[in-house]
């Protein structure tokens, strides 16, 4: 079979040692299971700083289950959430808030406009119920960078909780709960860690976690019984996932060994400046003005003097075992390609040169 080679926002090609760890059995009592999980948790916190203030607890699922479990477990019935909404993640966000019945609004931006800090501080200005903002750290509709630090200094002035999905950001943009107060900060094993997808994880402000004790209406997506549970034996509430957790752990060690989230970011940025620069010189254009641009996933739109037929490039492709992303805006045609995951630099050239046949 051809080596598939996935430039998507995940999940990702993984490293060998990666799918290597994950090639045994554990019980979930198992010491070395117990002594990986709490390594886990270890390392989560030490990717962001968040060691003096925060707790790690990782939950069984995609993405998605923990923003549902964040939410679930952190606003209560008489808080109001305002989410920052520039693409399909916000808008989910919104979605989940609503499902549980909780009490929420928007505050809409374009696809391509990073979060307004006027237009926020205003919201929070003329909405003194708002008790919890959300924002999408790195929006991965487009690639969008949201200013967070800007945006988690407004809230601690205002006196409001931050809920940030950083899913595709964490493990490569600077992120330090240190210097930046978020209340919680959500991700996932398989993106920016390049960990095998099935974990996804929070680091919450302990106090506000301690709070939320009874307050989520799910069983299984507690946060704060997940959290308990760790702290009392060691041990994950149900079914652990036991490969998953053993390859992400690895998967963690080689974010180490490569030189942290710093080194990674280098990465990837000289990935994206490499793809974009030659897609821009076969006709396509970036999406995004590239002040908001992360060097994440790049959304191209197609060459206006020919048409483009999303459908057949990416058949052509796929048949080489290069796959790409189709777009995710809701008025253009658009198509995506990521640059995260264990892939070699030979690998984007073969992917320039495939598209420029395609
Ligand atoms: C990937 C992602 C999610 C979670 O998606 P899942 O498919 O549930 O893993 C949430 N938010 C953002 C910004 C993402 O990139």
């Amino acid at each position: 079979m051809t080596r598939q080679r996935l430039f998507t926002p995940g999940p990702l090609n993984t490293d060998p040692r990666v799918r290597a760890a994950m090639d045994r059995d554990w019980g979930s009592r198992d010491a070395d299971f117990i002594a990986l999980t709490a390594e886990l948790r270890q390392r989560l916190l030490g990717v962001a700083g968040g060691a003096a203030t925060h707790v790690a607890v990782p939950l069984q699922g995609s993405g998605t289950f923990m923003l549902e479990a964040a939410v679930g477990t952190l606003v209560g019935k008489t808080d109001k959430l305002l989410v920052v909404v520039n693409g399909a993640y916000g808008r989910r966000m919104a979605a989940i808030a609503r499902r549980l019945g909780l009490s929420v609004e928007t505050l809409d931006h374009a696809e391509d406009a990073p979060c307004d800090l006027a237009r926020l501080a205003a919201a929070l200005a003329a909405d003194p119920g708002v008790t919890h903002v959300a924002l999408v750290h790195v929006e991965t509709t487009t690639g969008l960078l949201n200013p967070l630090e800007l945006v988690a200094a407004l809230c601690a002035r205002a006196g409001k909780a931050l809920i940030v999905d950083a899913m595709s950001s964490f493990g490569a943009l600077p992120l330090d709960l240190a210097a930046t107060p978020v209340s919680a900060l959500l991700a996932s094993s398989n993106k920016c860690l390049e960990g095998p997808p099935g974990i996804a994880f929070a680091l919450v402000d302990r106090d506000a976690l301690e709070a939320a004790e009874g307050r989520n209406p799910s069983l299984s997506l507690d946060l704060h019984a997940q959290w308990r549970g760790f702290e009392a034996d060691g041990q994950w509430r149900f079914t652990p996932p036991v490969q998953v957790t053993a390859g992400l752990v690895e998967a963690l060690r080689i974010l180490e060994e490569e030189g942290g989230p710093s080194a990674r970011l280098a990465r990837y940025r000289r990935r994206f400046d490499r793809l974009a620069g030659a897609l821009e010189q076969q006709g396509y254009r970036l999406y995004l003005d590239r002040a908001c641009q992360a060097p994440i996933i790049a959304t191209f739109r197609p060459r206006p003097d020919r048409p483009f037929d999303f459908a057949a490039v990416y058949g052509r492709l796929a048949a080489q075992g290069l796959v790409i992303y189709p777009g995710k805006l809701t008025a253009e045609e658009t198509f995506r390609i990521g640059v995260i995951g264990a892939l070699e630099d030979t690998d984007f050239d073969d992917l320039i040169a495939a598209i420029a046949e395609a």
